[in-house]
């Protein structure tokens, strides 16, 4: 009788214990001068790949400014060093005479893949998946996989590479291969056959701005594969095409030092 009152009176205080824990949340507080296990120091790599994926809210993000209608004819963003950079830009041209207006900025997941998709309804049936896609990818990056994502790529002036050749569209070329590296500002397209590069074919109105491109190219390395790169028609032959390794990384590199920046 006597074990039975004790195994009730014990009972009774356990229970007793367990209400108090629970409804202090006792054993899960931490004293709050012990360091906090809780806390994750690494960088947010959700935003980072929804970023590189072109999957944000340009307009909501405090990464991306609007840009200024005198500098462009459409409503666009930009990446708000890159714009920094391309006012600087925009202004010493001027003063040599020059105009840069800006035909393309950001572009978002669902903005190239719109491009992306009219330009795949226009072919056959006849040809292959990779047939279509390595002939739209001569000029046109798969969604995902578009440096014009980043903000940190603006096409300047026109979309034919005949426009620069002559004319006022050859001074602007030449202004911009002789002083866009001075802004940061790289022509990442050139012409296959006098470089090493692979991928898309020469777009001289294609400038990216690699004090922030490059940084996003090393985060690409790190945090994207193909599994990211899905959503949309002809993903499949992603992987096989190396969209990745021969279009993303294949870009030329400027003679870009960061302390040429003004
Ligand atoms: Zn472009």
């Amino acid at each position: 009788m006597k074990t039975v009152i004790i195994l009730v009176k014990f009972s009774l205080v356990a229970l007793a214990t367990l209400l108090l824990v629970l409804l202090t949340g006792g054993i899960n507080q931490v004293p709050e001068n012990r360091d906090s296990k809780s806390v994750d120091c690494s960088i947010d790599t959700s935003y980072v790949k929804r970023m590189l994926l072109g999957m944000v809210n340009f307009g909501s993000d405090s990464n991306f400014v609007k840009v200024n209608p005198s500098f462009t004819n459409r409503s666009m963003y930009l990446e708000k060093n890159t714009y920094t950079a391309f006012i600087e830009m925009y202004k010493a041209a001027i003063a040599d005479g020059v105009e840069l207006k800006i035909v393309s900025g950001a572009r978002t997941f669902d903005y190239q893949k719109s491009i992306w998709e009219r330009k795949w309804s226009r072919y056959s049936q006849e040809y292959s998946d990779s047939e279509i896609a390595v002939d739209i990818l001569k000029f046109s990056a798969m969604p995902g996989t578009s440096r014009h994502h980043w903000g940190t790529d603006i096409d300047i002036n026109n979309f034919n590479n005949d426009y620069f050749e002559q004319g006022r569209g050859l001074k602007e070329y030449r202004w911009l291969k002789e002083n866009a590296i001075r802004f940061g500002f790289c022509q990442v397209y050139t012409n296959k056959e006098e470089t090493k590069r692979t991928g898309y074919e020469m777009e001289k109105w294609h400038w990216s701005y690699l004090p922030v491109a490059l940084n996003n190219t090393r985060l690409y390395a790190k945090l994207i594969g193909y599994n990211d790169l899905v959503g949309f028609k002809g993903c499949n032959v992603a992987p096989k095409l190396k969209v990745i390794e021969l279009y993303v990384f294949g870009v030329a590199e400027c003679d870009y030092e960061p302390t040429l920046l003004k």
